[in-house]
């Protein structure tokens, strides 16, 4: 394998970390699409207890903090995302009712059926689509909704290049109605799901990065790892521009029965 086609779990976390810190979302999405996938969920007021699972620095969970009343609870791994996170939250005088917390999405801290909705965008793939639903949905309420987004297949057929970068990064990847029938099989009923446009990709995600690599690879002159973790990424860009009619991230909202 060329150093072009390592994925990225095979880079030291610390370097990815330093990388997307210096960005305001750590995965494709915008705030239209946040706000439209909260358009599909009903009933939650100042009372609603929400969880942003994997909400690194909280670009999407801001806007969901302005859209959606109640109390939100941002979960990271990563310390570095959890202090920028809750740096964003005291910028826009959250604090009393956003807050983030440095835990795993596999040992949540919340209690049974406590939850009115759990968001998550870009980020259930760490623990896998099929068990994050199965696992996380004890939290919710019934009645309560889950949203993810989650990357996904457009097509039943596919270029070979690209289905064995998938197939390396997340063999998980699957078509969008497989992925709402593992939904309905964990126990919601799928509300709706929707494919996020081109623009999270190419103008929330990407375009930042440009300058970003510029600004990481001056600051690790010399680490080899770094500048094979831009080629990496770069190479990644090139492959979403190739085949973007394939593959893409779709939003999938459900409502636990
Ligand atoms: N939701 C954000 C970040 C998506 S990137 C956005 O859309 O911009 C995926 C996030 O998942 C990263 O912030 C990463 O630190 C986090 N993550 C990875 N493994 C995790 C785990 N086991 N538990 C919680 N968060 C995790």
């Amino acid at each position: 394998m060329n150093d072009e086609n390592k994925s990225i779990h095979e880079f030291d976390f610390e370097l990815i970390c330093e990388y997307f810190s210096n960005l305001e979302r750590q995965g494709p999405g915008s705030p239209e699409v946040t706000i439209k996938a909260l358009s599909f969920i009903e009933n939650i007021n100042d009372k609603s207890l929400i969880a942003d699972i994997g909400c690194g620095s909280g670009g999407q969970t801001m806007v969901l903090a302005q859209h959606a009343l109640g109390n939100i609870t941002g979960i990271d791994l990563f310390p570095i995302f959890i202090d920028l996170f809750n740096r964003n939250v005291e910028k826009r005088n959250l604090q009393d009712r956003v807050k983030g917390i440095v835990e795993s999405m596999d040992n949540l801290p919340f209690r049974a059926e406590e939850l009115d909705l759990m968001w998550s965008e870009g980020a259930i793939y760490n623990i896998g689509f099929e068990r994050g639903l199965n696992e996380w949905r004890k939290f919710l309420k019934t009645g309560g909704y889950i949203a993810v987004s989650e990357v996904s297949w457009f097509t039943e057929e596919r270029a070979a290049e690209i289905g064995e970068f998938w197939m390396d990064a997340y063999p998980e990847i699957d078509t969008i109605p497989n992925k709402v029938a593992q939904m309905q099989k964990a126990g919601y009923i799928p509300v709706a799901s929707f494919i996020l446009p081109e623009n999270c990709w190419t103008e929330h995600f990407y375009a930042p990065q440009v300058n970003a690599q510029k600004v990481f690879l001056e600051k690790n002159a010399g680490n080899n790892a770094a500048v094979e973790f831009i080629a990496n990424q770069r190479h990644e860009t090139q492959l979403y521009y190739k085949y973007k009619e394939y593959y893409g991230y779709v939003f999938y909202i459900g409502k636990k029965i």
